[in-house]
């Protein structure tokens, strides 16, 4: 025998002896977890007792006699203590956390609260200073379950302008605002816009959508570390670990994603973040090109912790200009004329949409009517002509109102549907402007799920508070804040595929169902410990849950007061 083939042979020997000693006992993990109730999230929806932990990945799981091969001398061992353990809980569709530089809003509960915070401002500003509130608050949390009137507003700040930020898509000025920026009864309407009159004639206040660009306000303190330490810090005790950001975050962006990598060189991350481009001002492809050379990215960059991956565009309003088939009930229908908002008219979107496709971008639409859906699954066609949008995972964000055969035309392009739980707080709203029948069917999750299309959970923070046991105590119950049960038969009655939605579904509608999104041997290990077993809890009790550990990539970021 030679002795280059005696050699060959050795090393057969050598590593066949290696991988049987491997097989009997495993490289020590990390740290290894055992007796839990650890939900996996797997393509079983196993639940297992423990999982072993190397690096940032999880290497196995099973029982805890199984976990037991996993402990070497330098092993960390975690008694979970019969805990619930979720893979690592996300938002497909969160701005920012709430709260800013202006007047808070979040916490009042009545009409008089709210005018009494504006004046306390008001006295408090300097003369000549715009009062400006926070977006995160909703007339819906009133017990009057309505807006303030200009006036209503100028008697609690008066000749002081006030400017009410509510959600993404909505102002309320009060009179002095009006006048300094004279936008008067006969201010003609910018398109994609909308200024609310009363019955009489008279302005409200609001304005809406495109109607917003009358208004100049003071420009916010452009976004810096301390936005994306703060948000990482503010969603930790949720058990969040990855989150997606629809274009928008503190006002830039662009900047924020480059921020958001500088963190990441500075191994400051602890979350992981999904950006989308913002694209919802672009009206032509010419406008798309320009764009995408002042994003200075493209579709996929980024690493586990940041990546790039697609673009967000806007067809419609929000709670009161989401485009219907219908017209809005009066007197908001303006006698059957008004069906909502056309942001971005179908000519121009659908360029804009084919050209994005053509560089290969993947598009996130906003979309919350089925006129509005029409308009996105017609440019989507279009585009899946030009370069097959299939197995791209493209999405509709929100997709409130729709249609059996709009279901069916989502499936066949192979659409997913990014979710959340505007209606928990925005019901009686809803049904104010498109009446019961079609308010209590808002986000049909279930239909949209029973067709077979992808579905994601999230909260659309900060126009909905982005606590996900809010969302997903209300997708299993239908409840709402304040207006009782709506569309019983939306309910989802599985545990499993509630938290689905919220773990795997989300990887896989960000395309990285192979790296995160399960509790897998292989795979990212993000992870949290949560306060009540999701699987068993009562319905109510979803509702009240937090998380007792959260861990990224096998490392524990947050954990709460008084927990081992
Ligand atoms: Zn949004």
């Amino acid at each position: 025998m030679r002795l280059r083939t005696r050699l060959a042979i050795l090393a057969i020997l050598v590593s066949t002896l290696a991988c049987a000693a491997q097989a009997q006992s495993p490289t020590p993990a990390d740290i290894v977890f055992v007796n839990g109730k650890v939900f996996t999230a797997d393509d079983g929806d196993r639940v297992v007792q423990g999982f072993a932990v190397a690096g940032d990945r999880f290497v196995a799981i099973g029982t805890d006699s199984e976990m037991r091969g996993h402990i070497g001398p330098r092993t960390k061992v975690i008694d979970l203590k019969s805990r619930f353990v979720s893979p690592g809980i996300t938002d497909d569709h969160f701005h920012n956390e709430g709260g800013g530089p202006g007047v808070d809003l979040s916490h009042v509960r009545s009409l008089g609260e709210l005018l009494t915070t504006v004046a306390n401002a008001a006295a408090a500003a300097l003369a000549d200073t715009v009062i400006v509130s926070n977006s995160d608050w909703h007339e819906a949390q009133l017990k009057e379950q309505r807006l303030p009137t200009a006036e209503e507003l100028e008697q609690a700040a008066p000749n002081k302008p006030v400017v009410l930020v509510r959600g993404g898509h909505e102002y309320i000025l009060n009179t002095s605002a009006l006048k300094k920026w004279n936008v008067t009864k006969d201010t003609p309407v910018p398109s994609g816009g909308q200024i609310s009159r009363n019955a009489a004639g008279e302005l409200t206040g609001e304005l809406f959508d495109e109607a917003k660009a009358l208004v100049t306000l003071p420009r916010p303190k452009p976004v810096n570390m301390d936005d994306i330490l703060a948000t990482q810090k503010a969603l930790a005790p949720y058990g969040i670990t990855a989150i997606r950001i629809p274009g928008a975050y503190r006002g830039d962006m662009v900047q924020a994603y480059r921020l958001m990598k500088q963190a990441e060189a500075e191994g400051k991350l602890t979350l992981r973040w999904t950006v989308y481009m913002p694209g919802f001002s672009l009206r032509s492809a010419e406008a798309a090109r320009k764009a995408i050379e002042t994003w200075g990215t493209h579709q996929g960059e980024g690493s586990d912790w940041v990546k790039v991956d697609g673009v967000k565009l806007i067809v419609d309003g929000g709670f009161e200009g989401g485009h219907l088939s219908k017209p809005y009930l009066e007197p908001y229908g303006q006698g059957g004329k008004f069906t909502g908002v056309t942001v971005s008219p179908p000519a121009a979107y659908t360029e804009v949409v084919r050209e994005l496709n053509s560089k290969g971008w993947h598009m996130i639409t906003h979309a919350v009517g089925d006129a509005a859906l029409d308009e996105v699954l017609d440019a989507y066609a279009a585009a899946d002509k030009d370069a097959s949008i299939k197995g791209k995972r493209w999405s509709v964000e929100h997709a409130f109102v729709s249609r059996p055969e709009q279901v069916a035309r989502l499936k066949d392009l192979d659409v997913a549907i990014s979710a959340q739980d505007h209606l928990y707080l925005a019901a009686p709203v809803l049904k104010k402007y498109w009446g019961w029948e079609t308010a209590s069917e808002v986000t049909p999750v279930k239909t949209y799920l029973d067709a077979g299309l992808l579905v994601a959970g999230g909260t659309d923070s900060p126009v909905i508070p982005f606590n996900p046991f809010w969302n997903l105590y209300h997708m299993a119950s239908r409840d709402t804040i304040s207006d009782g049960v709506y569309g019983e038969d939306q309910k989802i009655a599985s545990r499993p595929l509630l938290l689905r939605l919220v773990t795997i579904n989300y990887a896989k509608l960000i395309g990285e169902e192979k790296t995160r999104g399960s509790i897998e041997p292989g795979k990212l290990a993000d992870f949290a410990v949560l306060s009540d077993d999701f699987l068993t809890a009562k319905l109510e009790t979803i509702r009240d849950m937090k998380a007792l550990s959260t861990w990224v990539g096998g490392r524990e970021v947050y954990r709460a007061q008084g927990y081992e």
